[in-house]
């Protein structure tokens, strides 16, 4: 019963991203089923998925045909692995599928479980190819304050976020630079004008730290766990020039934008960058199974291609074949259904025009969003931008009125995130935004503004 398993998971599961001696005391909630865009705990509480789990169930939780790939594959071959000269066949048809919905200078791809592997992968891939070309000196990488590349050591420091690189032993080779995050710095500097000044940051450092030695600057299109931050139009643009002419590798962390988040597959073909490396994770198997990877684009698999020597470097679960056959499946449903471009075409925009209503709200003083996620700024003082309240407690207050209200959306710094399935309808999308805005007028309540 639910009682019971409250109480096993408080005395012996560490969860992660969690306090520990909070969940012990206060315990949370243990969900047993799903089903479309809605999930339901062990004791009956429904819950609209505002956050598609963790931005990965972008096709919600019913997608049967996903379901019986893996348990057709779990009962032909269900592991072997792709080390040495070995492959299997969904690894095999995914790797070309993959290909195929990427931009031309993509042929490979290199198969891991999660995210944050692909991103240690991609560390990985850089220092092979520039060793191979005999420029090791070239190591260092540039990353963005606040991002979130993952949870190893080395996807932990190449992310910026504050208590993560405070209880992480750092590697050296990283370096941040600001994130554009136009909200932040205020309304009277002109957006453009600071997409290209933050953009330059990046120039900057390149010159601090002597061009010789930078490798990459690794980015998200939209930084996505950081908040949602929308790049003005002149940043990507920007940082494209620089990393061509500056001799360094462009790394794209697809792991939120990838899959139809941003409108296309890849939040790369929406911002029009053209990186030379892309990981990705989630979406592709629609979170059902763990599966991530990097695309490697030609200029870097032209190089490991073309050298020889073992690129030492794998997983046991490298292209899983139970993984690989839900990332097929996935893909098939993507492409069959024409999910993404039919969820650009009518969904988002009713998505993020419904959303933009809640900015006449008292505590509202952002709305932001691109395609199926969206961020909205809390704050005491539309004017000054001053947070509802000191360390982000509005914003958690805001995220708990939602989850009681039966609305799954997370919260970060000062601002509340939404990333719904791309299957929802209108009037799902209508529900999600009448139950913020419900929570919206708890939280003004609460802090009487
Ligand atoms: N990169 C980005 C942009 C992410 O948002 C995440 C996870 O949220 C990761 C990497 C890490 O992925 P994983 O949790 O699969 O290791």
């Amino acid at each position: 019963n639910t009682g019971n398993l409250k109480q096993l998971d408080k005395s012996h599961h560490l969860h992660p991203f969690t306090d520990f001696k909070d969940y012990a005391t206060n315990g949370g909630r243990v969900f047993s089923r799903a089903e479309h865009i809605y999930i339901y705990t062990g004791d009956g509480h429904k819950m609209l998925d505002g956050m598609s789990g963790l931005w990965c169930c972008n096709l919600g939780y019913s997608q049967q045909g996903i379901v019986d790939a893996v348990t057709e594959q779990m009962q032909q071959l269900p592991y072997y692995n792709n080390f040495f000269q070995c492959s299997n066949q969904p690894a095999i048809e995914l790797a070309s599928a993959l290909v195929e919905v990427t931009p031309d200078s993509f042929n490979h791809v290199f198969f891991t479980n999660s995210g944050s592997e692909a991103n240690d992968t991609n560390l990985r891939l850089v220092s092979r190819y520039y060793q191979l070309q005999g420029r090791p000196e070239k190591k260092l990488i540039i990353s963005r304050k606040n991002a979130y590349h993952g949870s190893t050591i080395a996807a932990a420091c190449l992310g910026g976020m504050g208590p993560m690189h405070e209880q992480t032993n750092g590697i050296d080779y990283v370096h941040h630079i600001e994130q554009p995050h136009w909200f932040e710095v205020g309304p009277d500097e002109d957006p453009d004008e600071f997409g290209l000044r933050v953009a330059r940051l990046l120039e900057q450092k390149i010159d601090e730290l002597g061009e010789a030695n930078v490798a990459a600057f690794i980015a998200e299109p939209v930084q996505g766990a950081g908040g949602v931050i929308i790049p003005p139009d002149t940043y990507w643009p920007e940082i494209q020039r620089i990393c061509n002419e500056r001799d360094i590798l462009l790394i794209a962390d697809e792991v939120i934008c990838g899959f139809g988040r941003t409108g296309e597959y890849w939040g790369s073909e929406t911002y029009g960058i053209e990186p030379d490396l892309m990981t990705f994770a989630k979406a592709v198997t629609n979170g059902y199974q763990p599966l991530g990877g990097v695309m490697v684009g030609d200029k870097v698999a032209d190089v490991l291609l073309s050298h020889e020597g073992e690129f030492a470097h794998g997983l046991t679960y490298s292209g899983h074949p139970a993984a690989a056959a839900a990332g097929l499946a996935t893909l098939r449903i993507l492409r069959e259904g024409n999910i993404i471009a039919d969820t650009a075409a009518n969904i988002a925009p009713h998505f993020q025009a419904r959303l933009r209503e809640l900015e006449d709200h008292g505590i509202v003083g952002q709305v932001r969003g691109r395609g199926m996620f969206a961020a909205v700024e809390l704050v005491r003082d539309k004017a000054s931008r001053e947070p509802l309240a000191a360390e982000s407690a509005g914003a958690l207050f805001c995220r708990n009125s939602a989850n009681d209200l039966g609305l799954m959306v997370r919260q970060t710094g000062n601002a509340m995130i939404i990333a719904p399935p791309l299957i929802c309808d209108k009037g799902e999308i209508d529900s999600l935004v009448d139950m913020l805005g419900q929570a919206l007028d708890v939280t003004a309540k609460h802090y009487g503004v």
